[in-house]
C-alpha cells in the first residue's frame, strides 16, 4: 500500500495504515519542506532538540510543542510575526538536490525555475476572521491553489453535486477561507457557480433574483443568511424547485436549523434537500464537507482528507492526544503545504464525538471523519447575572437551543449591562423572530423554559420581533457575516480586561470572579 491509498475513496483504510502513511508523509515534509525553509519552526525544532528523522509515528507528533492562535499575533517587538511561518526556500540547498539536477538536466533550468516559483512563491492570501485579534494573514502558492482546487472537488463529490447542477454562492466576497473555497469547488469540480457576494454586495432583494434566474440545485452560504433568504423567498413566493442541497459554512450548524431549512425549501417547491455542513479554518486552508445522509438519522461528520493533514483530538486540559471516538480540541497538522504552514495548531474548537476510522455508513467512503458538534472556545463567555458569583454561559449550547425550538425563526442574543451602567450587573436579552401567529406569552414562556433546562439561566428580556426588524438586528444586507450573538457592554469588555491584568501582577488571582470585585473597586471615584 502506498501514498495513493490515502486518496483512495473506497479502498479500506485502518487508523492504523492512515497512521504509517501519514507518519512517513510527515517525516519526509518535515525534511525538505519544514526544517530547512521555516523560520519558525526551524528554531523551535533546535530548542526542543528535534529533528524530522524524530517523528517515526504519528505518536511521535507529540513530542513537537502546540502553535497557538497567540504564536501567529504581531507583537511591538515583531511587528510582522506572521512572516516567521511563510516557508522560504534556500535557493541554493534547493539547487544542491539530486532531485533538482536531475529536473535540470531534462528540463533545463529554466523549467526547474519556473516550477520552484510556482511551488513556493505566495501569490494568494485569505486572512483570520476572529473580532478580537488583528486578521492574520495566511498565504498559498501555486501548489496550494491547485491543493485548494483539490480540495473544492472533493467537497463536490462529498456533497454529491453533479457537474450538471448549478450553484448559487452567497458568501461574502472576502479575502476568507470560505469563499474561496466554494469559487473553487465550483471551478474545479466543474459546477456553473454563481457567486453572488452575500447580503452584503447584492442585498437579499439581489440574492433572490438570481435565485429566481438560476434555479440553482445548490445554494452556499452562512447558515443565517441562507435562513433570511429562503424566509424571505417563501414570503415572496418564489419557485426555486431544483434546490437538492443547502450547504453551509462558517457557523455551526444545528439539527433544529436543518429542519428549519427543509421546511422552507418545501415552501419553494423542493421536496428533497440535503442541509450539509463545512467544517474549515483559515490556519488549516481546508475545509471538510459532510455527505448527505438520511434526515431521520445523524450526520456522519466531516469527511477528512488524510493526505493532506493530519487532524489530532487533544484533552484541552492536558494535551494528551486521545484515542478515536473521544470528545477534545481539535489539532491539525498540514502534510504538503507550502506558503504559511502551521504545525499542530491548536484551534480552540471542541468536538463532541471525536475521530472516526469506520467507513461512512452512508457514502460508503473510507476516509476518517470527525463526528458530533463543533463548538467554539471563544463562544464561553463569562456573565455576572448576580452579586454573588459569575456564571460561565456556553453559547454554543445556547444556539442549538434556540435553532432547536419550535415556533420561531431567526434569532439573536444580546448581552447589556442593567441600564447601561458598567457597574450594574449583565443582561441577556432574546430577540426572536415568531412564526405562524404563535401565543407571546405561551412562546415565552416555553423559551425561557429551554433555556432554564439547558443552561440553567433565564434570559431577563425575551422580544419578539417581525422578519425585518431581525434582518436589521442581525445586520443582513449590511454586515460581511450576520450577527447572532452582539455583546453591547463595551465598559464591561475594558473593566474586565483592566481587572485581569491588575489581578494577576498585585495577587496571580486569575479567577473572573476575583477581577470583577477589583474592578469595581477600582473604578469608584
Ligand atoms: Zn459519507
Amino acid at each position: 500500500m502506498n501514498r495513493t491509498s490515502l486518496r483512495n475513496r473506497s479502498q479500506p483504510c485502518s487508523e492504523r495504515v492512515v497512521s504509517r502513511l501519514q507518519a512517513e508523509q510527515l517525516r519526509r515534509y518535515l525534511d525538505t519542506v519544514v526544517l530547512p525553509f521555516s523560520a519558525y519552526y526551524r528554531k523551535l525544532f533546535q530548542e526542543h532538540r528535534l529533528q524530522a528523522e524524530s517523528f517515526r509515528t504519528l505518536q511521535d507528533l507529540q513530542q513537537l510543542p502546540f502553535t497557538t492562535k497567540s504564536d501567529l499575533l504581531n507583537t511591538p517587538a515583531q511587528p510582522q510575526r506572521f512572516k516567521d511561518f511563510i516557508v522560504v526556500p534556500d535557493q541554493r540547498l534547493l539547487a544542491r538536490r539530486p532531485g533538482t539536477i536531475l529536473r535540470a538536466l531534462f528540463h533545463g533550468r529554466e523549467r526547474v525555475k519556473q516550477d520552484f516559483e510556482a511551488e513556493f512563491r505566495p501569490i494568494f492570501a485569505t486572512f483570520t476572521t476572529g473580532r478580537s485579534a488583528e486578521p492574520t494573514p495566511f498565504f498559498f502558492s501555486q501548489r496550494d491553489l491547485t491543493r485548494l482546487a483539490t480540495a473544492g472537488r472533493r467537497l463536490v463529490e462529498v456533497c454529491d453535486a453533479r457537474p450538471e447542477d448549478r450553484m448559487l454562492n452567497t458568501l461574502p466576497f472576502a479575502p476568507h477561507l470560505a469563499f474561496w473555497l466554494a469559487h473553487y469547488a465550483g471551478t474545479a469540480g466543474g459546477v456553473l457557480t454563481l457567486s453572488s457576494g452575500g447580503g452584503k454586495v447584492v442585498g437579499t432583494d439581489g440574492n433572490l433574483r438570481h435565485l429566481r434566474k438560476l434555479n440553482p440545485e445548490v445554494v452556499i452560504g452562512i447558515p443565517t443568511f441562507v435562513y433570511h433568504l429562503l424566509h424571505q423567498a417563501a414570503e415572496e413566493g418564489v419557485h426555486c424547485e431544483n434546490l437538492r442541497r443547502i450547504v453551509l459554512g462558517g457557523e455551526k450548524v444545528s439539527d433544529g436549523l436543518r429542519h428549519k431549512l427543509r421546511d422552507l425549501a418545501l415552501e419553494l417547491g423542493a421536496r428533497n434537500v440535503d442541509v450539509l455542513a463545512i467544517y474549515g479554518f483559515t490556519e488549516a486552508k481546508l475545509a471538510w464537507p459532510e455527505c448527505p445522509s438520511p434526515h431521520d438519522q445523524p450526520s456522519s461528520g466531516y469527511h477528512l482528507y488524510p493526505d493532506f493533514g493530519i487532524m489530532e483530538v487533544i484533552d484541552p486540559q492536558s494535551g494528551e492526544v486521545l484515542p478515536p471516538g473521544h470528545p477534545g480540541e481539535l489539532v491539525f497538522t498540514p502534510l504538503g503545504a507550502r506558503g504559511t504552514v502551521v504545525l499542530r495548531y491548536r484551534t480552540g474548537d471542541y468536538t463532541d464525538g471525536g475521530l472516526s476510522y469506520e467507513p461512512c455508513p452512508y457514502c460508503g467512503r473510507s476516509l476518517p471523519r470527525l463526528l458530533g458538534n463543533i463548538s467554539r472556545r471563544s463562544e464561553v463567555k463569562q456573565m455576572d447575572f448576580d452579586k454573588i458569583k459569575g456564571t460561565l454561559v456556553d453559547f454554543n449550547e445556547l444556539e442549538h437551543v434556540l435553532d432547536d425550538a419550535p415556533h420561531i425563526g431567526a434569532w439573536q442574543v444580546e448581552l447589556r449591562k442593567i441600564n447601561d451602567d458598567p457597574l450594574e450587573l449583565d443582561e441577556l436579552i432574546l430577540h426572536v423572530q415568531k412564526l405562524n401567529g404563535t401565543d407571546e406569552t405561551q412562546l415565552r414562556r416555553e423559551l425561557s423554559e429551554r433555556c432554564v433546562t439547558h443552561l440553567e439561566i433565564n434570559p431577563n428580556r425575551i422580544l419578539f420581533h417581525n422578519a425585518e426588524e431581525i434582518r436589521r438586528l442581525q445586520g443582513v444586507g449590511t454586515l460581511l457575516k450576520e450577527e447572532k450573538l452582539v455583546d453591547h457592554r463595551p465598559q464591561a469588555r475594558l473593566v474586565e480586561n483592566r481587572a485581569t491584568s491588575s489581578c494577576l501582577s498585585s495577587n496571580g488571582n486569575e479567577s473572573g470572579q476575583g477581577a470583577v470585585v477589583e474592578t469595581k473597586l477600582e473604578m469608584q471615584p
